[in-house]
């Protein structure tokens, strides 16, 4: 109780200090979402990058030398997921690795019952009550090709959510039993409907590497659903629907600002 006690008087303290005007230049210049979302939306999103920013343990990796920019920026999107949700600022990743750009880490697959260590190019890494690794590189690449559907922070961290209930299965904690019927009966019917888009070599909104898995799939719809919302609403209204109530948030109702 202490212990919280002190973490929401330090929670306090931070809020009471002005946003730092070179981050929200970042915010400008790198997080297309807060650009489109509603001032009030932009003032708790700020709240949360401030809280977020202070408590993790953010280390670069092979020697990348750590900015704000990469910080809120991160940061950023992180916290887009968490602004219709209760949440607790994701206390449970301590810290947040960043390398320079895709990274080489041992794997472990499990072929015909032999599990064998070998080495993955990997964008990210989720990793259960543990840290969030990410490469910068790619994170550069959401940030110049905004609205494509898809966002590596969004997708490392809708697995930090999904891990909440201590199961990597792609369903987050719900709020109802109703909440997780539906969630079942829709998200496995969307899941077999990308399986088999994929399996035809149809082109598909959602990312096909969401057909790995069901923790998977859930990570790739949210990059769809905050980065391409309106076109998940168009293609994909049942799922749309769905992540929309768990998210708390409308984002193809946001002010649209394509380019094109
Ligand atoms: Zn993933």
């Amino acid at each position: 109780m202490v212990i919280s006690w002190l973490k929401n008087r330090r929670r306090t303290k931070l809020l009471a200090c002005h946003f730092p005007a070179g981050w929200l230049e970042i915010l400008e210049r790198n997080v297309a979402p807060y650009r489109v979302i509603s001032t009030a939306q932009q003032d708790r999103l700020r709240d949360c990058i401030r809280i977020f920013v202070a408590e993790k343990n953010w280390e670069g990796c092979s020697g990348l030398a750590l900015t704000d920019e990469m910080r809120v920026t991160i940061a950023a999107y992180a916290c887009l997921l968490l602004l219709g949700l209760e949440h607790d600022y994701f206390s449970h990743v301590l810290s947040v690795l960043i390398y320079p750009s895709d990274y080489r880490a041992p794997a472990k697959r499990n072929d015909i019952g032999v599990i064998m260590e070998t080495e993955d190019d990997r964008h990210g890494e989720a990793w259960y009550r543990g840290p969030v690794i990410l490469s910068w590189k790619e994170i550069q690449e959401d940030i110049t090709q905004p609205w494509d559907g898809q966002n590596l922070v969004l997708h490392e961290f809708a697995h930090q959510l999904d891990m909440l209930d201590r199961e990597v299965n792609g369903t987050p904690p719900l709020h109802s039993r109703d909440q997780a019927e539906r969630w079942h009966t829709v998200m496995t019917a969307e899941f077999s409907r990308l399986i088999r888009d994929a399996r035809h070599g149809r082109p598909t909104l959602i990312d096909p590497y969401g057909t790995t898995n069901e923790a998977e799939f859930f990570a790739v719809t949210t990059e769809c659903f905050f980065d391409a919302p309106r076109e998940l609403r168009e293609q994909h209204p049942e799922l749309y629907d769905l992540l929309h109530e768990y998210y708390g948030q409308d984002p193809a109702e946001w002010r649209h600002e394509r380019a094109s």
